[in-house]
């Protein structure tokens, strides 16, 4: 999956900004089978969950929001993030839970300023370009 340095430095400062927590967003681009996605926006979201420091929750009427400007911009959902202000950039327990999309999901390591992607809950990680 391609993902631009400007949408990675934005990702990893949407991350900074919600330490201790955990921040959470869609991300808007181009499906093209077997080349694979080409991200070309990102949707900030609350984290709803009861303890954002160690889960994340996002709230559904942002997403179902998030989702009507992607579709008004004639994007289609790409990928889901969230970071972990602790590190590793690694899927937890929980991630792989309550993963349940068909498309990547990537994680911000904030205290590396890392970012990867995988595939849920396979576990196989995607590579991210730039
Ligand atoms: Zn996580």
């Amino acid at each position: 999956m391609h993902l631009p340095a400007p949408l990675r430095a934005r990702l990893i400062a949407h991350a900074r900004a919600e330490v201790p927590c955990e921040c959470v967003g869609l991300l808007g681009g181009h499906d093209r089978p077997g080349v694979g996605s080409d991200v070309r926006a990102m949707y900030p979201l609350r984290n709803a969950a009861p303890d954002p420091q160690r889960t994340y929750i996002a709230d559904p009427g942002h997403v179902l929001r998030a989702l009507k400007a992607m579709r008004a911009e004639g994007l289609d959902l790409v990928g889901i993030y969230h970071s972990h202000p602790r590190g590793p950039a690694v899927p937890s327990r929980t991630d792989v839970q309550l993963a349940a999309y068909g498309v990547p999901y990537l994680i911000v390591d904030v205290q590396r300023e890392d970012v990867r992607a995988y595939r849920l809950p396979e576990l196989t990680e995607e590579p991210l370009l730039s």
